[in-house]
């Protein structure tokens, strides 16, 4: 009786056929915002383990020292490719000169020119621009695209410990 008043002030319309509580499932689901880089990646032929480190990218959940700092550890904030700047994403993935130098080669491997980013909102409208459809092309660079961040926070990683 209580659920039922819930349901009706939150104005869940339970279509025939379908339970309520999956009518309220698909209602939510609706309401949140669509996660514009999904495309990147779904179906992704990279390595799991790639695909993952991307998706850490994408949700800014990587340990990066910015992040490690703010949370009161006190590690040394210099970027560990190229000693010359604060490490975060941001840094790693579009201003950081041994990165550049990864995606340079690999996407110039695949006959993609690689454009240095000026910032990571451009850099991730790039990749999507570049990773958007079916064709072959769209997947390997999708694939490439979650190997090289793979690669650069592998690198990253291994000269830290
Ligand atoms: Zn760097």
């Amino acid at each position: 009786m209580e659920a039922r008043i819930i349901v009706e002030k939150l104005h869940i319309v339970v279509q025939p056929g379908r339970s309520l509580t999956r009518s309220m499932y698909l209602q939510l689901l609706g309401e949140l915002p669509q996660v514009i880089w999904k495309g990147l990646i779904f179906q992704n032929q990279a390595r799991p383990k790639a695909t993952f480190t991307l998706w850490l990218c994408l949700h800014g959940k990587m340990l990066t020292t910015e992040r490690l700092n703010k949370w009161g550890m006190n590690v040394d904030p210099t970027c560990v490719l190229c000693r010359s700047y604060f490490e975060d994403k941001d840094h790693l993935f579009t201003e950081c000169s041994y990165g550049n130098q990864v995606w340079n080669r690999l996407l110039n491997w695949i006959g993609q020119p690689f454009i240095t980013p000026q910032s990571w909102t451009q850099h991730l409208e790039w990749s999507l621009t570049h990773g958007k459809g079916k064709s072959a092309q769209a997947r390997i660079f999708r694939m490439l695209n979650a190997e090289i961040v793979h690669a650069i926070w592998n690198e990253r990683n291994t000269r830290i410990s």
